[in-house]
C-alpha cells in the first residue's frame, strides 16, 4: 500500500478513538518510517514495505484498544519541548503547562532551588530548568519506573548538572526551608473515575475518594520544604479550589491565588510562605 492509502485505512480506524484519527495515523506512520510527520506529505504516493505496513497496522489496532498514542511513539510534546515517556509513567497533560509559566514568572529568571513533588517524567522540572537557566532542583517520586525516566529526559536535555532525581516518598523529606519553590500535580482523579483510564499508572491519578487525599500532606508537606518568600505552586482539580485555599490558608500560606486554564477551569493553587 502507498502512504496516502495507509494514513487514510489508519484514519478510519482510529475515528471512534481519538478527535484526531488523521494526525495520529500520520504520527505513527512516520514514525515506522522515521521521517519527521511534515515530510509524510512529499511521500504520498510512495510505496510502504510490507514490513512496515504490517508494523503499522498492529500499531494501529493497539491505539483502537486506547493505548495512548505517546506509549507507542515512546515521547511526548510539552513546553516545546520532547520528552521520552514509556509505559508505567504518567503522560504529561496540556494543561500543567501553566504550572510551568506561572513558576517561571515568579523565578523571573532570578537563581532558584525548586522541588518538584511527584515528578513523573520529570517535565515540569526539566522544562523549569530548560528556560531558567540558572536554577537547580529536585525531582522525587515513588516510582522506580519514573525517576528512571526523568534522569533519562535530564541526560537527553544537558540537564543532568542542574537537575537531580531521587526515588522518595515526600511524607520522608527531612530538610525544611530549603526551596524557593516546590510545585507538584499530585494525583487528583477521584477513585470512582480511574477505572476509565487506561494503561497509565493508576498511582499517579488516584487522588482517593474525593480526589483530595494528597493535598493535606502535600500543603503542609510543602510549607515546611519552603523558605520564607518561598512559593508553593500545585496543580488542582476544577470544584476542589475553594477546599484548596482553605488548607493552604490554614497551614500558614498567604497571597493564595487560583488560576484557570485555557477551558477556564480552576487549574492552579500558589501561595506564598510569609512568616
Ligand atoms: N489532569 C489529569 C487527568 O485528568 C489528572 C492529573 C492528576 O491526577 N494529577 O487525566
Amino acid at each position: 500500500m502507498d502512504v496516502k492509502t495507509l494514513i487514510l485505512y489508519g484514519k478510519k480506524r482510529l475515528i471512534n478513538v481519538t478527535d484526531t484519527p488523521r494526525l495520529e495515523s500520520e504520527i505513527l506512520l512516520a514514525d515506522i518510517l522515521k521521517i519527521k510527520r511534515e515530510k509524510l506529505l512529499a511521500y504520498l504516493n510512495e510505496n510502504v514495505s510490507l514490513d512496515n505496513e504490517k508494523t503499522f497496522k498492529t500499531l494501529i489496532e493497539k491505539r483502537k484498544n486506547h493505548y495512548p498514542l505517546p506509549y507507542i511513539i515512546k515521547h511526548k510534546e510539552f513546553m516545546g519541548i520532547d520528552f521520552f515517556i514509556k509505559q508505567g509513567v504518567f503522560i504529561p497533560r496540556p494543561e500543567t503547562e501553566i504550572l510551568v509559566e506561572e513558576a517561571l514568572k515568579i523565578a523571573s529568571s532570578k537563581k532558584v532551588r525548586i522541588l518538584d513533588i511527584g515528578t513523573g517524567s520529570g517535565c515540569i522540572l526539566l522544562s523549569f530548568l530548560h528556560y531558567n537557566k540558572l536554577s537547580k532542583g529536585i525531582g522525587i517520586d515513588i516510582s522506580e519506573i519514573a525517576i528512571k525516566t526523568a534522569i533519562e529526559n535530564a541526560s537527553r536535555l544537558g540537564l543532568l548538572e542542574r537537575a537531580a532525581f531521587i526515588q522518595k516518598d515526600f511524607k520522608n523529606i527531612s530538610s525544611n526551608d530549603t526551596f524557593d519553590i516546590v510545585v507538584s500535580n499530585p494525583p487528583y482523579v477521584k477513585t470512582s473515575q480511574c477505572k476509565n483510564l487506561y494503561f497509565e499508572p493508576v498511582e499517579a491519578l488516584d487522588g482517593g475518594e474525593d480526589g483530595f487525599h494528597f493535598y493535606p500532606m502535600l500543603i503542609e508537606k510543602a510549607y515546611r520544604l519552603l523558605k520564607n518568600n518561598g512559593t508553593l505552586i500545585i496543580e488542582i482539580d476544577e470544584g476542589i479550589e475553594k477546599r484548596i485555599e482553605e488548607t493552604m490558608r490554614k497551614s500558614g500560606f498567604k497571597g493564595i491565588k487560583i488560576i484557570r486554564d485555557l477551558a477556564g477551569l480552576p487549574r492552579v493553587a500558589e501561595g506564598t510562605k510569609n512568616g
